[in-house]
């Protein structure tokens, strides 16, 4: 890595500012996933065990800059202690005296989670001021954020002017490791499974895909009505992009000229409209594309689908994934992500590199059973799509070189 990585600081009896991505759902003050949480334990276990005083700082929620109660950190303080099995103090405030004290009290090895970063309005405009309050908490910086690595904020970019290291952390060195092998020098043959709500948020990507020589594109979500809209199937009342529809056709172009293959959906779950899920009473059959009429909307990739991806994913020695196939939140529409979710975890057990991208596929890798099958889940949603279409993420950038 060009990067310097935590594994090259001298951490012993050092104030080491940690910043996590614990942007983690609470309910009721509990919880409820910890995936984030956990994916940033060994580089605290590492900081810990080399002797350094962990100050960790994370942002939660969109709190607009001001204190919100159930945007606290707290809870997710305890939940790390018990994950950790050691105490983990709280500092009521990011900044100020409330976090010196409570930095000030650290012996080597022991953590404090600071309050929310986006208690202030100063962490997303990346005031100067405000990060190198930040700075001088600590002797040393590591970014193992990388969920937020694409946003240049005070905690990800500009404390790293007022720090003499600035390290990657060891979840942030993986995602590094796994994504940028597959944007230099992918193992062909490469399938990439789009899915999710829109193709404008993906467009960057795919032309980054097709410039790297992707062999398989597969489309399902919503973001594939786009495409068959444009190729003049009847889509009903499925969500489609009307001002993408140019677009879709270009990038079928693109594909066709590179030797790409685009795979669109043949058959999909539909309802009648998105009105009767809402009451918990689902009226979905499986229907081919073609049989689309205007009052059907399509909700999930329906089951010949499946198996043709599935089909598509038999030979392929590396696979993306970022998207859902269908409303997954919405039972029975979660029905094509799981089964998508079973095939490139059958695709990593023969060998294939699985890298899962993005909260609901994530999810549903989760979901079905099959996460410690994947050779890669990445923590980044919006990070993962920026680095896959080859954009470099300011709080990378910002890390200090290797020399
Ligand atoms: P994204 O954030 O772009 O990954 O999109 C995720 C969202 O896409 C999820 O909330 C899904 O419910 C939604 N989605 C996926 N497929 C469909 C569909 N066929 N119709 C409506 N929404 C969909």
């Amino acid at each position: 890595m060009r990067k310097l990585s935590i594994r090259d600081l001298d951490l012993s009896g050092k104030r080491a500012f940690i910043r996590v991505d614990f942007n983690v759902p609470i309910k009721d003050g509990e919880v409820e996933d910890d995936t984030r949480i956990r994916a940033a334990i060994p580089t605290i276990n590492y900081a810990i065990e080399h002797g350094a005083r962990v100050i960790l700082a994370s942002h939660l929620g969109r709190p607009k800059g001001q204190r919100v109660d159930k945007y606290s950190l707290r809870s997710v303080a305890e939940h790390l202690s018990k994950l950790l099995g050691k105490p983990v103090a709280f500092a009521e405030d990011c900044v100020g005296e409330a976090a010196r004290a409570k930095v000030d009290a650290l012996n080597d090895g022991e953590i404090v989670l600071l309050e929310n970063l986006r208690f202030h309005p100063e962490e997303e405009k990346n005031d100067e001021v405000f990060a190198q309050q930040l700075a001088s908490l600590c002797d040393l910086y590591v970014n193992d954020a990388f969920g937020a690595a694409h946003r240049a904020h005070a905690s990800t970019v500009g404390i790293t002017k007022f720090v003499k290291q600035a390290a990657a952390g060891l979840l942030m060195e993986k995602e590094l490791e796994y994504l940028g092998r597959v944007i230099s020098n992918p193992e062909h043959p490469f399938v990439a499974i789009l899915g999710g709500a829109k193709v404008s948020d993906k467009i960057p990507v795919i032309n980054a895909l097709i410039d790297r020589n992707v062999d398989k594109l597969l489309v399902g979500g919503a973001m594939a009505y786009t495409f068959l809209k444009a190729e003049g199937f009847t889509v009903g009342k499925s969500l489609v992009e009307n001002d993408m529809l140019g677009t879709a056709l270009q990038i079928k172009q693109r594909c066709e000229a590179s030797g790409v293959e685009l795979l669109l959906p043949t058959d999909h779950q539909i309802v009648d409209s998105y009105e009767p899920i809402k009451g918990g009473q689902v009226l979905a059959k499986t229907i081919p594309i073609e049989f689309t009429n205007a009052g059907h909307a399509g909700m999930d990739i329906g089951i010949e689908t499946v198996a043709r991806f599935s089909s598509a994913l038999k030979d392929a020695k590396t696979i993306i994934w970022n998207g859902p196939m269908g409303v997954f939140e919405e039972p029975p529409f979660n029905q094509g992500t799981i089964g998508i979710a079973h095939a490139v975890a059958e695709a990593a057990d023969r060998g294939a590199i699985v890298i899962v991208g993005g909260g609901d596929s994530v999810a549903a890798v989760t979901q079905a059973g099959v996460a410690d099958h994947i050779t890669h889940i990445s923590t980044g949603g919006g990070a993962t799509l920026e680095f896959l279409a080859g954009k470099e993420l300011p709080g990378v950038a910002a890390l200090t070189d290797r020399t």
